[in-house]
């Protein structure tokens, strides 16, 4: 018998017809699997189809636009100017350098209150009582404060 590479009646070594097998394989599959529910039916996790809060309410880009619009201006009070901000302006201000001792090393430099918070605490956000200091110097200032502090709950 003379060989024939386009007789699809030649098996192969497992025993399948050549070239027929990827299509058969698909037919059977898709064939077992008629009726039967997909792999994620009942699956799809908490509160899905009708049962999800957003069922039905997906917003048109008109009405994003509105929300959009409405938010404006009423920003969180956490968008405010942030202490961490503030700080970094200091720095930025005082060119990295300690107001005391002169020293500028940019990756080591703190953010000292000039007046303490304990003292004045609506100037804890007013970058005017801001002002750079070396870790070395921040410490002494810090001591100091706190004598400052002291002697004031003393008084009162
Ligand atoms: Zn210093």
């Amino acid at each position: 018998m003379a060989f024939d590479k386009n007789d699809k009646n030649i098996k192969n070594w497992r025993g399948i017809k050549r070239g027929s097998m990827l299509e058969d394989h698909k037919q059977k599959i898709s064939l077992a699997k008629k009726g039967t529910p997909s792999w994620n039916k009942g699956l799809l996790g908490y509160r899905a189809g009708e049962q999800h809060h957003y069922y039905g309410k997906h917003r048109s880009e008109e009405t994003k636009e509105k929300i959009r619009i409405a938010n404006k201006g009423t920003m969180p009070p956490n968008f405010r100017k942030s202490l961490q901000w503030l700080k970094g302006k200091a720095k930025i201000r005082d060119d990295y350098t300690c107001r005391i001792c002169g020293l500028r090393e940019k990756e080591i430099m703190e953010v000292d209150h000039i007046i303490p918070n304990a003292i004045k605490p609506e100037l804890y956000e007013d970058l005017d009582n801001l002002q750079t200091l070396c870790p070395n110097c921040h410490r002494r200032k810090t001591v100091g404060d706190r004598r400052l502090i002291f002697e004031r709950r003393k008084l009162t």
